[in-house]
């Protein structure tokens, strides 16, 4: 039986799990949801059949239950070779991606007042997965590493020195892992190398960040110290005026609150009164419903204000790329995006664009553009999965 990749993902109520073979192909992916509550259930993509997990079960049942899964439909007769883990947080300690050990764990840890949503039920996947497979090595991919490389001029607030002295407060940046996937896969698209490759890549998900790329290297990105600066995204505000808090405060909001509305009620379902979700999003603005509209509306313009300002850290622009959800899958929030940079010499092809790039190595710009535009699918998985696999090294054929 051939090596096996194992890549874990763990956020609060969930765990997905992807399989890869020893060429990167996938196997099959699983996941647990709703981990901790009464109604927690798991399943493996593609088959109809839920597994059963207790009431309450956490991620180390969900787990459990998904390797015997895996194992039962013969997808992995040993122990995997690798298995790598997003962690969201790496703060400055983490350039890049790293076996893990007792030191790594705790520093891990100590990043989580930086991410306590995150970095907490990252480390309990790491401890699962640490306790059924002892032997195996395993890796942290952090979303925050590749952007590690952002010049102090765009990381640094303009905040009093000490906060970022005695607290690191500061631009941190995520999606990394998909952004530097976008970075590689547009040189190879393009014919160049990655180290002379400069994007701008826009990860449109349920989050939503904008980085720019200069020669390979993250220079400039639109998430801060949390992921919730910069563009407009499902439930998150993106960037707001701080002085909203010391108003609300007026009005009797407290700031537990309006940090809960800025992350839970806020992008577009704040705007619209009623989806997260860019599709239905669409429909409903189809059907003449105007908060939805509207909600689009403000999408496409603070994308497009931020591909201008993402320029600034550029010397030269050899694409910009869409991925995630939104961006491969939305020719008209590309098209209406894209509507606003004729100054700057964007064009789209309708044509292209209506087909996502599928038939045109991923290109979508009509001949008259100034710059390439790109479709890119991404792929953290696999980027977690090749992290996992070289840093484990060679196999012992012993
Ligand atoms: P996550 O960040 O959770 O991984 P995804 O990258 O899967 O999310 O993106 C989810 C978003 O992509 C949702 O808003 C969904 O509506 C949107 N999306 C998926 N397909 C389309 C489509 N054809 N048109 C518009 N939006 C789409």
């Amino acid at each position: 039986m051939e090596d096996t990749l194992l890549v874990v993902n763990c956020g609060s109520s969930s765990l997905k799990l992807a399989l890869f073979d020893g060429q990167y192909r996938k196997l099959a992916s699983a996941l647990a949801e709703r981990l901790g509550q009464n109604d927690a259930f798991a399943r493996v993509e593609n088959r109809n059949e839920a597994i059963d997990l207790k009431p309450g079960a956490g991620h180390d049942q969900a787990l459990e239950a998904l390797v015997s899964a895996f194992r039962d439909q013969g997808l992995m007769a040993s122990s995997p070779k690798a298995i790598g883990h997003r962690v969201v947080h790496g703060g400055e300690t983490f350039r890049e991606a790293v076996l893990i050990d007792d030191d790594v764990i705790r520093a891990i840890d100590s990043c989580a007042g930086l991410a306590p949503l995150h970095n907490p039920v990252n480390l309990s996947g790491i401890r699962a997965t640490l306790a059924q497979f002892p032997e195996v090595p395993q890796a942290a991919v952090f979303d925050t590493a590749f952007h590690q490389t952002l010049p102090k001029r765009a990381f640094l607030y303009a905040l009093p020195a000490a906060w970022y002295r005695d607290w690191g407060i500061r631009r941190y940046g995520f999606h990394g892992t998909s952004h530097a996937f976008m970075a590689a896969e547009a040189a190879r698209l393009l014919g160049k190398t990655p180290a002379t490759t400069s994007v701008i890549s826009a990860h449109l998900g349920n989050g939503c960040s904008i980085t720019a790329i200069r020669d390979g290297i993250s220079v400039d990105t639109s998430m801060g110290l949390t992921p919730l600066e910069g563009l407009v995204m499902g439930t998150r505000s993106g960037d707001v005026d701080p002085g909203l808090f010391d108003f609300l405060r007026s009005k009797g909001i407290p700031a537990e609150e309006v940090h809960r509305v800025l992350n839970q009620e806020s992008g577009l379902f704040g705007l619209s009164g009623q989806t997260n979700d860019m599709r239905s999003l669409c429909e409903l603005a189809d059907h003449g419903h105007e908060p939805s509209r509207t909600a689009i509306d403000v999408f496409c313009f603070r994308l497009a204000r931020y591909v201008g300002a993402m320029m600034a850290s550029l010397n030269h622009l050899d694409a910009l790329v869409f991925t995630g959800g939104i961006g491969e899958n939305s020719a008209r929030i590309r098209q209406e995006t894209i509507n606003h940079l004729h100054l700057m010499g964007f064009e789209l092809s309708t044509d292209l664009n209506k087909h996502h790039g599928e038939f045109s190595d991923g290109r979508i710009e009509s001949t008259d553009s100034r710059f390439p535009v790109l479709v890119i699918p991404t792929n953290e998985e696999l980027v977690i999965a090749r992290e996992a696999s070289r840093l484990a090294g060679p196999i012992d054929p012993a």
